[in-house]
């Protein structure tokens, strides 16, 4: 696979705005405070023809207590050691600083290969600051203006021999477009399901309300403190993404930011961070709705989960909290009778209690995921399926709307990931939609596919 590239640098020197760039989202949030963007955060990025994974990280700092900065520079010495490539990136302006220098040093005794930058080196400006970076010792400094794209080209330049070294110059994914279904697709094969592998780990997005416990879950998962949860507010503002091995699954997990978060957080963070949460669902596969069990199916909760399902993701919905829960019996059937009520359109999907905290419940969650993930992908021969529509048609016919009945012809499916069926008939228009909610949920019985979003389409010619 391509490689991965860590942004390093302390607080304030424009790592953020680089990773932005890069990754040509607004996935990083920009901030004048130092110290904004204190985890770990992943995104796909994009230079010329380069493909590659890029890491933003904490700010380093040289404080080693145990303090919040301990913690950042821990985590960013544990993004030194998953890059490939380390860019290390001062301030053109500042000049080299006592820190910088702490940290050049660290990169000289890990890194397996360092790129100096000297950042906001537009027009002229820090011509001295960038002239200073070789005192590093690193290598011949880039000047670079993140901000401004200048130096991008350079940067591609030097980045270009690296990556032939790492191989593959990753081909750009094809970005998942809306289906368009002609016949010829429609025919069975069309499309092997494709299990996870490390390379192609299973994308996955937790989200639910703030204090739901994200965090929590994500962090007994990985089991370290690879995201920061604990006292100081307004921690994760971002959706970051982590990938791992979920007990022998391959995973990508995206923590959304706690939506409508925390004291310190200014409106234009705030709406980037639900916009992130958002973005996350279309990124993943599998969407995992979070749900305090305490106050579960809120408003917010219900809204996220519609939005998963017609943006067509597998659904799992995992109850947190279920430790402090004493009745937990009737607790568990008063959550099944409000989901069927409430989320129908995911009916039959998963619903798992699990404690983030004390991590029980996990390993179901992890079945249940896998499960999903599993029915969304799958897949049902045309000779099956014509079986089935004949029966099902005969149990109950399709109305005649002003005397003339809908014939339906054939069926077959046509795509997976959520599945998706055409059905040849006549006067497709006049399908009523009662018709189709008794196909579907025929489809989900007769074929074992439960919760997962199935699509349905009418095509006249046939
Ligand atoms: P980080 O904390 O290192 O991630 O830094 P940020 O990306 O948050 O940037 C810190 C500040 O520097 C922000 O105000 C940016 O707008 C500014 N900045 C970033 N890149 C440049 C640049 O190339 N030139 C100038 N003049 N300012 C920049
Ligand atoms: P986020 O905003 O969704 O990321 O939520 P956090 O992970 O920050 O958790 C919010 C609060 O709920 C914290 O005080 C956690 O300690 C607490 N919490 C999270 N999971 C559990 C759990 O399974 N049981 C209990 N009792 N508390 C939890």
């Amino acid at each position: 696979m391509s490689f991965t590239l860590a942004i390093v640098g302390r607080p304030n020197v424009g790592k953020s705005t680089l990773f932005n760039r890069l990754v040509g989202k607004r996935l990083a949030l920009v901030d004048d405070q130092p110290g904004v963007t204190r985890d770990l955060r992943e995104g796909a990025a994009r230079l010329g023809d380069l493909r590659f994974t890029v890491i933003d990280t904490a700010g380093l700092e040289e404080v080693t207590d145990d303090s919040l900065q301990g913690r950042m520079r821990r985590l960013t010495e544990r993004a030194v050691d998953m890059a490939d490539i380390c860019l290390f990136m001062v301030d053109a302006r500042t000049g080299i600083t006592p820190t910088d220098q702490v940290f050049a040093e660290i990169l000289r005794r890990r890194a397996k290969h360092v790129i100096v930058a000297a950042n906001k080196a537009e027009g002229r400006a820090g011509e001295d600051g960038a002239l200073e970076a070789y005192s590093l010792g690193l290598g011949e400094p880039l000047r670079l203006s993140a901000e401004h794209g200048e130096g991008l080209g350079d940067l591609l330049h030097v980045l270009m021999p690296l990556a032939d070294a790492f191989e593959d110059r990753a081909v750009a994914e094809a970005p998942e477009t809306d289906v368009t279904i002609t016949e010829e697709e429609a025919e069975d094969g069309a499309g092997e399901m494709r299990w996870p592998t490390p390379d192609r780990p299973m994308q996955i997005a937790v989200v639910g309300r703030p204090n739901a416990g994200k965090s929590t879950l994500i962090n007994t998962l990985l089991g370290e403190d690879r995201l920061l949860t604990g006292p100081e507010a307004g921690i994760t503002r971002d959706a970051i993404s982590l990938a791992m091995d979920w007990d022998g699954l391959p995973v990508r997990i995206w923590d959304t930011a706690g939506m409508r978060k925390k004291a310190r957080v200014q409106e234009k963070l705030e709406k980037l961070s639900v916009g992130d949460g958002l973005r996350a669902v279309k990124f993943a596969e599998v969407v995992i709705v979070l749900l305090d069990a305490a106050i579960p199916f809120e408003q917010q909760d219900l809204r996220i989960a519609d939005l998963a399902e017609r943006e067509g993701r597998a659904v799992v919905v995992a109850v947190n909290k279920w430790d402090i829960e004493d009745d937990k019996q009737d607790k568990l059937r008063a959550l099944r009778e409000a989901f069927e009520r409430l989320l129908p359109q995911l009916r039959g999907a998963p619903l798992v209690t699990v404690s983030a905290k004390t991590g029980k419940g996990l390993d179901r969650l992890r079945d249940a995921v896998e499960q999903a993930y599993t029915v969304w992908n799958a897949r049902v021969p045309t000779a099956a399926l014509n079986r089935w529509l004949a029966g099902m048609v005969e149990a109950h016919p399709p109305p005649a709307p002003q005397g003339r009945r809908i014939k339906l012809r054939y069926m077959t499916q046509a795509k997976t990931r959520p599945p998706g069926f055409v059905v040849m008939c006549s006067h497709p228009d006049k399908m009523p939609d009662s018709y189709a909610r008794y196909l579907v949920n025929g489809l989900r019985e007769g074929f074992d596919m439960p919760g997962t979003p199935i699509r349905l389409f009418m095509r006249g010619q046939g």
